[in-house]
């Protein structure tokens, strides 16, 4: 159905070393590639977790040692890789949001990448700002108040798996759902839709077992989104070759959602965005 990834993490990210049986890395930009020719890809974009300065005061611990030199290391991976036939391969990242003022790539670096896929939630994360408490109120507040610092910044492509965390840390995601203010809810996706923010689907949230309800209540959001303008981008968010693409659960999913292909933005056009 869609013929390109925006979600892939190598192991220049920390949380993606794993390694197979013969202890190869199963995040390598070769295995990627490779299997990115198997699957028939048009594009894939590699997002690795990057802070333009992680030498700040105030950087999460999880993303020191994740600034420009692994977009380096990974440009000149990629250079030394033969092409992939009819498969256009970019360079973005996921970044952080630090704080409502403060997200991880600005708008100067914003250019130099191909893509900027920003989250909100990274709550399991310590030092990542959190809600006041895990009651369902809380939580929504917060969701919308990240969210929002992130849609009112026009250089940063997509939020990454919007209103996705382990239930088991922040609770029912219904019950999040049904405190949520929806008029404010409104407002911010119609920021989003503005300002050109797109919302990300994300293929390994929508089956993952530690979000249950996710499925079900971004469902909700995606066609109030889609009403009000808003884009979207498509990922796997692998950490794993094997994981790489689209999936038959994403996409009857993104089907009965009312969402198609036209409603997502391919990283050709995320890259044409900047010229
Ligand atoms: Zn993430
Ligand atoms: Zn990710």
């Amino acid at each position: 159905m869609l013929h390109f990834d925006s979600h892939v993490h190598t192991y220049y990210s920390p949380c993606a070393h794993g390694v197979d049986k013969a202890s190869r890395p199963v995040a390598s930009p070769e295995r990627y590639l490779q299997r990115a020719g198997e699957i028939g890809l048009r594009a894939l974009v590699f997002t690795d977790h990057f802070i333009e300065d992680p030498a700040l005061p105030g950087v999460v611990l999880f993303y020191k040692g994740s600034g420009e030199a692994i977009l380096g290391n990974l440009r000149l991976e990629l250079d030394r890789l033969p092409a992939v036939q009819g498969c256009d391969v970019f360079v973005g990242c996921e970044t952080e949001t630090m704080s409502t003022e403060w997200v991880g790539v600005g708008e100067a670096m914003a250019k130099e990448l191909d893509f900027v896929l920003v989250p909100t939630t990274h709550y399991h994360l310590p030092g990542v700002p959190r809600p006041a408490s895990y009651a369902p109120r809380d939580v929504a507040r917060h969701m919308l108040v990240m969210l929002e610092a992130v849609a009112r910044k026009p250089w940063l492509d997509s939020v990454a798996h919007p209103f996705a965390e382990i239930e088991s840390l922040i609770g029912d995601l219904r019950a999040i759902y049904e405190a949520m203010d929806k008029a404010r809810l409104r407002d911010v996706l119609g920021l989003a839709a503005r300002n050109g923010v797109a919302l990300e689907v994300n293929a390994s949230c929508l089956t993952s077992p530690e979000l249950p309800n996710y499925a079900t209540v971004f469902r909700e959001i995606v066609s109030l989104a889609k009403s009000l303008g808003v884009r979207f981008t498509f990922g796997s968010d692998a950490h794993d070759y094997a994981n790489l693409g689209m999936t038959l659960e994403a996409e009857t999913w993104i089907t009965s959602s009312g969402l198609s292909p036209g409603d997502f933005l391919s990283p050709q056009m995320l890259r044409a965005k900047r010229d």
